[in-house]
Formats: structure tokens, sequence, C-alpha cells
């Protein structure tokens, strides 16, 4: 009797144990480091920084869970969660209706909205998405300003959508001439242009609704989605979102 509870007990302890990613002490998260300043890699060290890394890192301390953090493609970030590689996902991940319906979403911890880049010899006439029409916009593939091109380009109100793998991919391919214009993320458009001032680009203000970021977690983890909700609250009443807030977005 002894010797079968101590081999179910094993046959438990393996069955844990090889549950991928869930319920130890590390929180495995997944993010695109294409994506400044929410999250990119340090040229010099390697390590991933930004926004979002310090945020789920705090809340990770804040749940006691190891964080380890890992940068794969934009495009398989939800597949790789919905494979239960990841116990989260952190990317400047807009919570969309159609995401939703695959994953569970966090609270959302950050405001954003979209916003068109130009180049600097379009200024004064590119002024909107009205002005538009005839012309190539850059997108990052599958990213709320991909959907926005889409629709522009369904609409007649733009020529044609030029797609990436990442964020700097489609600024390049402006740059070289290969798009006219990038749709993409406001706060995204700031920091690639503060860190590449010689681009002969610039962004225009806000072209559509706000929308909101979201940690990404996978449906059938509702445990883990309601420690990551308790954390965010935390961090928000303690004053650490603020400090992380402050330290990435302070001068603006
Ligand atoms: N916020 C945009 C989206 O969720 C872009 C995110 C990203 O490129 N990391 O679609």
């Amino acid at each position: 009797m002894k010797k079968l509870t101590a081999l179910v007990l094993s046959a438990l302890l393996l069955f844990s144990l090889s549950i991928p990613a869930w319920g130890g002490g590390t929180l495995k998260v997944g993010t695109e480091a294409g994506f400044m300043p929410f999250e990119y890699v340090d040229e010099k060290t390697g390590e991933l920084l930004g926004f979002d890394m310090d945020l789920i890192r705090a809340v990770g301390e804040t749940l006691g869970l190891k964080v380890e953090i890992d940068n794969i493609h934009w495009d398989g970030l939800i597949p790789a969660l919905l494979n239960k590689n990841y116990d989260a996902v952190i990317a400047g991940m807009t919570i969309t209706e159609e995401r939703a319906a695959s994953v569970n979403f966090s609270e959302p911890y950050f405001e954003s909205v979209l916003t068109i880049v130009i180049k600097d010899q379009d200024q004064g006439l590119i002024k909107g998405t009205e002005d538009l029409t005839g012309k190539i916009a850059a997108v990052q593939i599958n990213t709320t300003g991909d959907f926005e091109a889409t629709d522009l380009a369904e609409a007649g109100a733009l020529k044609s959508v030029a797609r990436f793998d990442t964020v700097p991919d489609s600024m390049q391919a402006v740059l070289v001439g290969a798009a006219d214009v990038i749709l993409v993320d406001l706060p995204v458009a700031k920091s690639y242009l503060a860190a590449n001032p010689g681009a002969p680009l610039q962004h225009l203000g806000p072209i559509t609704d706000n929308e909101f970021y979201g940690i990404a977690i996978h449906k059938q983890n509702p445990e883990l989605l309601e420690q990551i909700n308790s954390a965010l609250k935390q961090l928000q009443a303690d004053g650490t979102y603020d400090q992380i807030f402050d330290k990435w977005f302070g001068t603006e």
C-alpha cells in the first residue's frame, strides 16, 4: 500500500513537473523587443529594457515569482501563449475584441493611440488619414496599425499596405522609398524618432480613438489573471507604477 502511495505521489510529481511554465516559482513571459520604449534590447548588454519589462518584473516581484522573458517574433506571441510556452505575454499589446476571443487580458495598464509617421518632405502635405489616397502605408503585421491601414485601403483611402515583421523594418521601408508613411503607436513613433534624430521622418498626432495595452494570459489560467490584476492594482497603489511611468515617460 505504501509503495502504491509512493508510486502515485511520484507520478503526480512528475506530472506536475511536466506541465509547461504554469504553477512554478517562475513567470515565463514572451515579448517582442522591437517596440521602444516598451521593450527593446540594450545594444551593449543584450538586456531587455523598457516600460513593459520593468512593469512585468515588478509584477513578478509582487507575486514572489522569478521572471524569465523571451524575445520572439510579434506574430508568434499569441500562438506561443496558446501553446503554453509562456505564462504571459507583455508587448505593448492592444486589447482588441478579436484577440480577447482567444486569450484573456489583464486590466489595461497603458493608454495609447495610433499615429502616422511621414517623411520630412511630406510635412504639410500629409496631415491625417484623409491625405493618404494613393499612398503606401508600412505597418508591422497584425498590429492595430495594420488593422487601421487595411480598413483605409479597403475604403479606397490608401493605395496599399506593406506589412513587415517589425516596427523598425516598417520605418526602414519608408526611408528606402518602398512605402510613403508608417502607421504605428504614437509613443513608439516618438521614441523611435528620438533615438534616430538623423532620420528624415516626423510624426503626426493621434489618428484614431485611444487603445489600451493589456498583459495576455491563457484562458485556461484564470488564477494567474487574477494574480496579475491584483499585482497591477498593488503597484498602482504603492507608487511603483508611477515610478516606472516617470522613468520612461517622465519628460512628457
Ligand atoms: N499596440 C499594437 C498592437 O497591439 C502594436 C504592438 C506591437 O507592435 N508590439 O497591435
